[in-house]
């Protein structure tokens, strides 16, 4: 098993000077005008260790919209609250398309690839919506529970913006409801979707946030939000459709489980050890930040943390 050096803040400067011609390389997303206005020169990293420790380099304290990262909490919400059922309603096959594809969708008879594309992700938060009655909110309670932060929250300029300019993941919802796998009102879901997206967050707190990824489902205070069975599926799921059409590419680079957003954040997880955020603006043509991924890289090289 990987050793992280008792120098943490050390090993994070490394990677910062490692990968300082990335910063600002690609494009900042501009799908939104909200997000368009962000500054594609930040860089920040955290990691947050399972025996306590939090380290972070750069901007790590500077809050950025989590975007699709805010996936993979309400991927594991849903499965800790629900069970397996969600996997009859979506499937866990990378996509090898972009995000927002209609196509495959249309093949599967509204049956979603994986949760991790943004029909997936809406047929997660039907079911959230339809367990908790409010996906929004129970997603930011696991989110300010773990961080201990009461003030987390959604950006509302994000998400009007979101929902302003979002006609495809409207028909995305309406396609999938059409083939009867949407249970709650299509406008609800897609609501509770662009406010998730639009949640803002650190890297220094989305690492401690995740922390029970590393920790076999356990959450901060022992209470377990997935069996191990659970937190294995989630990670696998990471690994394998949590960076777009490039997931291969990102194991390849990195080979850790990892989700990133196209608001330049990136998470990855180190099971047993582990979780890091790394978030810098500029994107490669896949969604995936340029300088987020070389920073992983580096980091898992240096530290031999690599699940392979
Ligand atoms: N809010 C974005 C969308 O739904 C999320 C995209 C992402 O981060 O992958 O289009």
């Amino acid at each position: 098993m990987p050793q992280l050096p008792a120098d943490l803040p050390e090993l994070l400067e490394q990677v910062r000077a490692d990968v300082a011609g990335r910063v600002g390389a690609g494009k900042v997303a501009d799908y939104i005008p909200a997000l368009a206005s962000v500054p594609g020169d930040r860089f920040g990293m955290a990691v947050a260790t399972v025996d306590g420790r939090l380290h972070g380099v750069g901007d790590w304290r500077e809050r950025f919209s989590i975007q699709s990262i805010s996936k993979v909490f309400g991927l594991a919400l849903t499965l800790g609250l629900d069970g397996d059922l969600l996997w009859q309603r979506v499937g866990r096959e990378p996509s090898g398309g972009p995000f927002n594809s209609l196509v495959q969708l249309e093949h599967e008879k509204g049956v979603p690839r994986n949760p991790f594309i943004n029909a997936g992700a809406l047929v997660v938060t039907d079911r959230l919506l339809s367990v908790t009655g409010d996906a929004t909110g129970a997603v930011l309670e696991l989110l300010r529970g773990e961080t201990g932060e009461p003030g987390l929250g959604v950006d509302s300029l994000v998400a009007e913006s979101e929902a302003a300019h979002g006609d495809l993941n409207a028909a995305l919802g309406y396609f999938i409801s059409a083939h009867g796998n949407m249970d709650n009102p299509v406008r609800s879901v897609l609501a509770h979707y662009f406010r998730q997206c639009a949640i803002s967050m650190s890297c220094g707190e989305l690492a401690w946030a995740a922390l029970f990824l590393a920790r076999h489902g356990s959450l901060h205070d022992g209470r377990r939000l997935l069996s191990e069975v659970q937190a294995k599926r989630v990670n696998a799921v990471m690994l394998t459709c949590g960076a777009y059409d490039a997931a291969g590419e990102f194991a390849y680079r990195v080979g850790l489980p990892g989700k990133s957003g196209v608001g330049g954040g990136i998470l990855a997880v180190v099971p047993r050890l582990c979780t890091v955020c790394v978030w810098s603006p500029g994107l490669d043509e896949q969604g995936n930040s340029i300088a987020g991924v070389a920073a992983l890289e580096r980091f898992a090289d240096l530290t031999g943390s690599s699940v392979f």
